[in-house]
């Protein structure tokens, strides 16, 4: 399914701002924050950062985009691949990098064995210094 077509199946009408915001965060390596989203699009597109929020929001609405918010209190947003991920969040400048593996699929099982619970879902955040940060 193009991009076109997944706004028209959630009843939003093709825009260039949609569909340029859509299109970043499909190629995007990890989530992203507004003000990032804004930077990556030309102003042609997209003339202010409060229209990058409302079409992020609007997006998010429709399950398109996962937004979520960090220990570090920012959104982020990332295209909504069904994919379960895990995300490491630098607390200096806010980066992102995914993790490759579920680190919590052993401990699911430890916990299933120990409670009795089926687990249906589970959020694991890591924080800490970026590369960059680290050699600055
Ligand atoms: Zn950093
Ligand atoms: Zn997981």
């Amino acid at each position: 399914m193009n991009l076109e077509e997944t706004l028209r199946d959630h009843h939003l009408k093709v825009t260039k701002g949609r569909l340029q915001v859509l299109k970043l965060m499909e190629e995007a390596e990890g989530p992203m924050k507004a003000d990032e989203v804004y930077d990556s699009i030309p102003r042609s597109i997209c003339s202010s950062l409060s229209t990058v929020y409302r079409i992020l929001n609007q997006l998010s609405e429709k399950g398109i985009l996962k937004s979520t918010m960090y220990q570090n209190g920012i959104m982020y947003y990332s295209y909504n691949n069904g994919q379960h991920r895990h995300y490491i969040v630098c607390s200096e400048c806010g980066r992102v990098a995914a993790l490759e593996n579920c680190p919590m699929d052993a401990i699911d099982n430890y916990i299933r064995k120990d409670t009795g619970f089926d687990i249906t879902g589970h959020v694991f955040e890591l924080t800490g210094i970026c590369p960059n940060c680290k050699h600055k």
